[in-house]
């Protein structure tokens, strides 16, 4: 019996083919092409789900990043504060727009931005913005950085590509703060289209008008040029059908999460478990476990694989680590070097039945 990493089959099921496909049908018969009822639809539900007051759906999650900098009035030669463990769009956006980024330390015992690094990196640099990432789906301490970025006149872009639907500690949704809060829906993200997909979401009028201007060309009464960052009519129609189960799928996460964390705390194995605080609150797109070094993990990983369970290395390395980064040097990356490489990910979605989580961790313990 595999256990594999996504699944795609019991998500897709034939209820919801039936489902979608009427819309599909509808969109071909209008020729609704893009941003259409479903846009409008999805935006305003998904804007209330986590408290904002505006939801601007782009074309992926990348464009997201970038357009939020633009917003901002980011651009050539500004520096942002980007932690030195994330999914490498982080820093792919900051470098489109012809910024720098400039590393900020994490946490160890979760991979989150750490709010002390962010302070004395703040002084250090003249940073126009900084990009926290609730990384796994945990939300990142966002009272305390929001105080420090107030103070210094620091914009935030939060980084929300694996939380959709995560709460913060005071049990607020992501993306109900001021900044401008970013989702991907990537099809193997929480939250997923049928292919590329992406938002922002904002509190403010005039950045959402100046968002919603750059996402079309330049479109609106604001003098502006801007880009094709718009999103298909048939990918709004299919987050609009997907967002009425949402809060049902990452409690199925979260019951999941649980079944690994205690059988896995009560093992006492030499690894090390995310903190017992996110339990509630993580949106869990993903399940990661530390181990001593990388040589552990990767024949953690090679154990797992020959007994078929789908597990990957979110992240084996630190930003500044990457070749294609090499050049950026600014910040500090002590823990996010100590992290990298000795994180793996257990097979994480809302169908894992219990033999597959019983699998999975009695496949850890064998390992050790
Ligand atoms: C997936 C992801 C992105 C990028 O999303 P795309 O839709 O693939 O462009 C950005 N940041 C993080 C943290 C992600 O996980």
């Amino acid at each position: 019996m595999s256990v594999p990493f996504y699944n795609f089959n019991d998500l897709h099921t034939p209820e919801f083919k039936a489902e979608l496909f009427e819309r599909f049908s509808k969109i071909y018969d209008t020729n609704g092409f893009v941003e259409g009822e479903y846009n409008a639809s999805f935006e305003s539900r998904f804007a209330q789900m986590q408290e904002a007051k505006h939801c601007l759906l782009v074309a992926n999650g990348t464009d997201a990043l970038e357009i939020a900098l633009e917003a901002y009035g980011v651009g050539q030669g500004d520096k942002v504060g980007v932690p030195g463990i994330t999914f490498y769009a982080t820093a792919e956006a900051v470098l489109n727009r012809g910024a720098i980024p400039v590393w900020i330390d994490i946490e160890t015992e979760s991979g989150l931005i750490c709010p002390e690094s962010t302070q004395r990196v703040i002084e250090q640099h003249k940073l126009k913005a900084i990009m926290p990432v609730h990384i796994y789906g945990m939300a990142a301490d966002m009272e305390k950085i929001n105080s420090i970025c107030e103070q210094h006149n620091v914009a935030i872009i939060e980084d929300a590509a694996q939380a959709q639907g995560a709460f913060f500690e005071n049990g607020k949704p992501i993306g109900s703060t001021h900044n401008l809060t970013t989702f991907s829906f990537y099809p193997t993200k929480n939250l997923s289209a049928f292919g590329d997909a992406g938002a922002i979401l904002t509190q403010s009028d005039e950045l959402a008008l100046k968002i919603k201007t750059i996402r079309n060309h330049g479109r609106s009464e604001l003098d502006m040029l801007g880009r094709n960052s718009r999103c298909d009519h048939m990918q709004a129609a299919v987050l609009d059908l997907k967002l009425e189960r949402i809060e049902e799928y990452n409690k199925m996460r979260k019951t999941a999460a649980k079944h690994y964390h205690t059988t896995l705390k009560a093992a006492e194995l030499p690894i090390t478990l995310l903190n017992d605080r996110h339990l509630e609150t993580s949106s869990w797109h993903l399940y990661p476990i530390r181990v001593a070094n990388s040589e552990i993990r990767e024949k953690l990983q090679a154990h797992l694989q020959k007994h078929e369970i789908g597990c990957t290395p979110f992240y084996d390395q630190a930003m500044h680590q990457m070749k294609v980064l090499k050049n950026f040097k600014e910040g500090e990356t002590k823990k996010a070097e100590e992290l990298a490489g000795r994180s793996i990910c257990l097979p994480m979605n809302p169908f894992l039945k219990e033999e597959d989580i019983q699998k999975v961790t009695s496949t850890i313990k064998a390992f050790f």
